[in-house]
C-alpha cells in the first residue's frame, strides 16, 4: 500500500501541535508505520531540501528545520500521499483552505508547521532518506474493514 513521509517542524512541536496533527491522520483513516522524535542534522535537512538548494531561502529553511526537534512519520493508506498534501493545505497558510492543518494554524510561509511528501516517488525517496527498513512497522490496524470495501 502507498506510504508518504510527514514530517511535524520545529514551529509545529513548539506550539504543541504534535497530538492535533496525528490525531487528524490517525481519524481520516491511514496508518501509522514509522515515527520518530529527533533533532535533524544539517546534512540531513540539506539532502531532505536539495531540489530547493538554489533558492533564496535555502540557507534558513535550513537553518530552521535544525533549530529544535521535529516529529518524522511515515503514513501508509491508499492514495495517502495526495490525501496528506490535502489535509496540509498550500505552502503558505494564508493561501491555505481553513480545514487543513497550515490554513487553521499558521500564518507565515517560512513557519508552516508540517512537511509532506508532494508525489508518490518522493515520498519513496524521503522514506527511506529518513527511516531505515527496521524502523518501519507493517502492521494489520483491526478496523481496516471499516475503512475500506
Ligand atoms: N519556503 C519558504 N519560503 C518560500 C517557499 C518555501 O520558507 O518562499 C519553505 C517552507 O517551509 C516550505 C519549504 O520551504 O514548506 C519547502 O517549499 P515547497 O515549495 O516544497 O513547499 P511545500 O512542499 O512544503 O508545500
Ligand atoms: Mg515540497
Amino acid at each position: 500500500m502507498e506510504r508518504t513521509f510527514l514530517a511535524i517542524k520545529p514551529d509545529g512541536v513548539q506550539r504543541q501541535l504534535v497530538g492535533e496533527i496525528i490525531r487528524r491522520f490517525e481519524t481520516k483513516g491511514f496508518t501509522l508505520v514509522g515515527l520518530k522524535f529527533m533533532k535533524v542534522s544539517r546534512e540531513l535537512a540539506e539532502s531532505h531540501y536539495g531540489v530547493h538548494r538554489e533558492r533564496p531561502f535555502f540557507a534558513g529553511l535550513v537553518d530552521f528545520i535544525t533549530s529544535g526537534p521535529v516529529v518524522a512519520m511515515v503514513w501508509e493508506g491508499d492514495g495517502v500521499v495526495a490525501a496528506a498534501r490535502k489535509m496540509i493545505g498550500a505552502t503558505n497558510p494564508l493561501a491555505s483552505e481553513p480545514g487543513t492543518i497550515r490554513g487553521d494554524f499558521g500564518v507565515n510561509i517560512g513557519r508552516n508547521i508540517i512537511h509532506g511528501s508532494d508525489a508518490v516517488e518522493t515520498a519513496q525517496q524521503e522514506v527511506s532518506l529518513w527511516f531505515k527498513d527496521e524502523e518501519l512497522v507493517s502492521w494489520e490496524p483491526q478496523i481496516k474493514s471499516w475503512l475500506y470495501e
